[in-house]
Parts: C-alpha cells; structure tokens; sequence
C-alpha cells in the first residue's frame, strides 16, 4: 500500500512514519531527510536547497519532484511505499499521481496527523536529532539516557537550524499558506483519514496503523 502521511510540522510525522516503515515493511520517504543529506554531503541539489531550508521556505517544486522521482524508480518493486513531507504543493501533488502511475503504482491513503500549533512549536523548538544516525529526540518528550548523546549509537545530538522558535513558526504559516490545500483535495478524492497527533508516541502509533488497517 502506498501513503501519505501530512500534518504541520512538528506534528509527529517522521517519527510515526520511521516505526510504520520497520513494522510494516514499507519504504520511507522523506524529502526533509534526502535534502539534509545533500546539504551535509554538499552536493549541487544540496548546495541549491540549503538557503530556502534555513529560511524555512519550501524547496521549489522542480528540485523535490526529480528527487522523489529517482527515489520511487530505486524502491520498485517494494511491499509499499511511506511518504513523509511529500507532496507539500498541489503540483507536487499532481506529479506523485503521475510518478506512481508511471512506477504502475497507485495511491491508496493520505493520513493527516493533526496537531494544534502550539503544541507544534513546542515539539519542534525540543527537538533534537543525533547527527550520526539521524534519530529523534525531544528536551522533555523524549529526552536522552545521557544529555546530547544518542542512546542508539552515542553520537552527538543537535538542533536543526530551521527548528529556532522564528523559523518554526514561519515554517507553520508556509503549512497554512501552501500545504494545507492539500487537505481539501484528497478529501474531495476521498482519500483523506484524520488522525489525532496528541498524546504519546505510543498512542498516536496505534490510531495511525489502526486507521491504515495494518493493526499489530
Ligand atoms: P515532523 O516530522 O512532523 O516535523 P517529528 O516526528 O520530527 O515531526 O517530531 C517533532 C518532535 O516531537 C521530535 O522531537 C519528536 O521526538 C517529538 N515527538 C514526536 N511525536 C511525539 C509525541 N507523540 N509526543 C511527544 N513528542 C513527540
Ligand atoms: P522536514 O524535514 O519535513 O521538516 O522538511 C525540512 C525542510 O525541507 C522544509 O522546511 C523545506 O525547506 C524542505 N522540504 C521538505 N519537504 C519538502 C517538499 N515536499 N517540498 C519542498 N520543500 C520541502
């Protein structure tokens, strides 16, 4: 089953869709992380990409489209596949058809976490992010055994630039302003599954994999 997982920033997003992905066999696939690589790795994607990050802009929709594209050719053949961040526009929107039908694939579900904003902001401003191994954290959600060191594989944690509490909040308004369309429009497809994002990791899981019908 291919889906798509949408929500505010800050809404769970990549941790739910991480654990949906190792329990269920699917690939996960988010545009967020590939773009982190390539600024990390310097290369010309990454060395576009980094200034509309910092800012807290989207990418233009060129640059994530041909990446999404790649990565859905690689994954061929895969039990489903997880989108995490993606599409964020209506042409992005148009173009994950048009990409799924060329792989002779097929969206079946958009699940969208929802999240009051507040509460948004105080989980991205806690966040932290091991820079080894790309795990999450939260200041008080999810706090580390050992203050800034990953309980996975030790490494440093930090915190994403686009995470200060300005650049979060105008991360929010490019939501409102440019994603939250999206919501109308797989509702009208009847695609659309509302999903509480509040309370414990736990919890949200369990409403997601029970909406998905993968349960267990
Ligand atoms: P998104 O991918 O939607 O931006 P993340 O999955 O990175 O969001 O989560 C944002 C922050 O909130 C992270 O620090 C994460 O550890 C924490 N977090 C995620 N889900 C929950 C939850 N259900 N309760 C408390 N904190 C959470
Ligand atoms: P995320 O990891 O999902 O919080 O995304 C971090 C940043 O990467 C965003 O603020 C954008 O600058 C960029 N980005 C991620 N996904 C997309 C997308 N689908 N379209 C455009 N930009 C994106």
């Amino acid at each position: 089953m291919n889906v798509v997982v949408m929500g505010p920033p800050g809404a769970g997003k990549g941790t739910q869709a991480k654990l949906l992905a190792e329990r269920h066999g699917l690939v996960h696939l988010s545009p967020g992380d590939l773009l982190r690589e390539a600024v990390k790795e310097g290369t010309p994607l990454g060395l576009e990409a980094k200034a509309y990050m910092d800012r807290g802009s989207l990418v233009p929709d060129g640059l994530v489209i041909e990446l999404m594209r790649a990565r859905i050719r690689e994954s061929g053949g895969a039990r489903g596949l997880l989108f995490d961040g993606f599409p964020r526009t209506l042409a992005q929107a148009d173009a994950l058809d048009a990409m799924l039908s060329e792989s002779g694939f097929a969206l079946d579900m958009v699940v969208n976490v929802v999240l009051p904003e507040e509460e948004a902001i105080r989980r991205l401003t806690g966040r932290r992010v091991c820079r080894v191994c790309g795990a999450n954290y939260h200041l008080e959600y999810r706090p580390p055994n050992a203050p800034g060191r990953c309980d996975l594989c030790g490494g440093e944690l930090y915190q994403r630039s686009d995470d200060s509490e300005e650049t979060a909040r105008a991360r929010f308004e490019v939501y409102r302003r440019q994603t939250e369309p999206l919501i109308a429009y797989y509702a009208a497809r009847g695609l659309l599954r509302d999903v509480d994002g509040s309370g414990g990791v736990d919890e949200v899981a369990e409403r997601l994999s029970r909406t998905l019908g993968l349960a267990g």
